[in-house]
């Protein structure tokens, strides 16, 4: 092979293109992973600002660190276990007035919504019983060493599945909020349930119920942070790459995916190098690897209607600000039912948020005797709106949204809002800037359901996708899912061809 060919070309260093990087290197691949930004990981990296404060780019909580977790079987499978320290989060969920704690032990957290509804308390029994029973059986699919599920494959798995998976089958194709109507009358206990919605996407009571049993792991599992920033995980999968013989180069954006009669050949940079591999895996967004990356006449009429069809998931506003004295709070805090609030220039209304200081859970974080602090506004994912303004007009829109989230700080925590030492806003434009993200979507593009597109599998000999887009959607956990899913598939596509030759 030579200086530049490669098996197995990745495009992007998000969580699943590093997890299918590390599975086929670790199987014995030549594996070269690009990535435009100077920071490897993607939406999972920690940035340092000025005086030593640390953020992270979005990831503030993992999933899949159960003992049947596929992050941990990741972990686990190559060596990289011991490597990192994880903090356990804890919850709060606010909603108006009211403020509840939620405890660590998925019963306690039944226990506690008993004693607070005991009207109710029948109908909570039930339905947490029940959920733990979906949760587990979601789980039983993963064997100990894997990260990928065992999906029903023959006759005899078909007919087992219903008996099985008795607690979670009848919910299969069903939303989240059909099961909670099913379980419970009251609709603050339904609210509370659901104020996780939001890790996956935008569709509240929409989201699927067995995506939600998985999700129901940061209460039963628990959800985790890396000791010193989300980047650790990202840094970790890369080291082992390398140590298996892979190659990972930041700072190299991808122009273009070579295809010549209909099969992948490579990929060449901004920068006019050619890179050769008869398999190249996009960890982009599937909509901007249509769009950008691949030439359209090498995609057919029939698949650009899908690629157009594709809508960008939910976006955020992350006002993140360093303080000189620490946060008052080291929970993940998601606020609801908030009275409306209008900003006018961005034009968005503010019914609720989320907020957390990574600093406040890992003193590192921060300089000694400081803080952070980090709050999240939902937005739609609308990058073009602001890309369309004048310099002055985002300017003047960044700061609306700046003083709006300093008036948010004020008031959660007056203290650490006279201790403030600089801010800074991202908007979708940001987002699309950095995770290069259609319209600046925080989650990838949305995978249509009925027509199961995108896919890992492209119309393209080679060339497969991988990461939030595709699989199981947005989220650690699932994009290490993902990352895996594509691996196998490669790997035995490259042993085949192996065989043939
Ligand atoms: C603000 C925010 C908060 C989040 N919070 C959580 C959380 O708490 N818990 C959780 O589990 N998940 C969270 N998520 C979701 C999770 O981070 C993502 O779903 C997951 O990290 C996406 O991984 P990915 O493999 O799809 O790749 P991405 O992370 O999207 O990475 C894709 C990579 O491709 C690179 N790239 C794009 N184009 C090119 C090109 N042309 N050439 C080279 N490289 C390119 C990008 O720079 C990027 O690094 C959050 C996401 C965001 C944005």
């Amino acid at each position: 092979m030579d200086e530049n060919g490669y098996d197995v070309i990745v495009i992007g260093s998000g969580i699943g293109g590093l997890t299918a990087a590390l599975e086929l290197s670790g199987r014995g691949k030549k594996v070269l992973v690009l990535e435009q930004h100077y920071l490897l990981g993607g939406a999972c990296t920690t940035y340092t600002r000025k005086g030593g404060y640390q953020f992270d780019a979005g990831v503030e909580s993992i999933s899949g660190l159960g003992d049947r977790g596929p992050v941990r079987h990741l972990l686990q499978n190559h060596n990289l276990d011991s490597r990192i320290v994880w903090l356990r989060n804890s919850y709060e969920y606010r909603h108006a007035d009211k403020s509840f704690i939620i405890p660590d032990r998925w019963e306690a957290w039944g226990e506690q919504l008993m004693e607070q509804y005991p009207d109710h308390a029948a109908d909570v029994q039930r339905f947490f019983t029940d959920c733990r029973l979906a949760f587990e059986e979601t789980y039983q699919a993963f064997a100990p060493d894997r990260l990928t599920p065992y999906l029903p494959k023959t006759q005899e798995d078909f007919r087992q599945y219903p008996v099985r998976y008795a607690h979670l089958y009848p919910w299969l194709g069903r939303t989240w909020g059909q099961y909670l109507d099913a379980y419970l009358q009251s609709d603050e206990i339904k609210h509370q349930l659901s104020f996780l919605t939001t890790y996956v996407g935008d569709q509240g009571r929409d989201t699927p119920a067995q995506v939600m049993f998985a999700l129901m792991g940061y209460f039963i599992d628990g959800g985790y942070r890396a000791q010193g920033g989300s980047g650790v995980l990202a840094e970790a999968l890369v080291d082992k790459i390398r140590e298996y013989g892979g190659e990972v180069k930041p700072r190299t954006d991808v122009k273009s995916i070579r295809v010549k009669l209909g099969k992948v050949i490579g990929v060449e940079t901004v920068k006019g190098v050619l890179y050769r591999a008869p398999v190249v895996i996009s960890n982009v967004d599937p909509r901007m690897t249509y769009e950008q990356l691949l030439d359209r006449s090498d995609v057919p009429d029939s698949v650009w209607g899908n690629v157009e069809a594709l809508r960008p998931s939910m976006s955020l506003i992350v006002w993140t600000a360093a303080l000189s004295r620490p946060f008052c709070s080291d929970r993940l805090t998601s606020v609801h039912g908030v009275k409306p609030h209008h900003l006018p220039l961005n034009d968005m209304i503010v019914e609720g948020y989320g907020y957390h200081s990574s600093a406040a859970k890992d003193p590192g974080l921060a300089p000694k005797d400081a803080g952070n602090v980090t709050i999240n506004l939902r937005a739609k994912a609308n990058a073009g709106k602001y890309a369309a303004m004048s310099p002055e007009q985002y300017a003047a829109c960044k700061q609306e949204l700046d003083e709006y989230c300093r008036g948010l700080l004020a008031a959660i925590d007056p203290v650490a809002a006279q201790h403030l030492v600089f801010s800074e806003v991202a908007t979708p434009k940001s987002i699309h800037y950095y995770m290069r993200t259609y319209e600046g979507s925080i989650y990838s593009t949305v995978r249509d359901k009925q027509s199961g597109f995108p896919n890992y599998r492209t119309h393209i000999q080679g060339l497969y996708l991988t990461g939030a887009g595709v699989g199981y959607g947005p989220g650690i956990e699932a994009v290490v899912i993902s990352g895996a899913e594509t691996a196998e598939l490669v790997y035995e596509a490259l042993e085949e061809k192996h065989a043939v030759k």
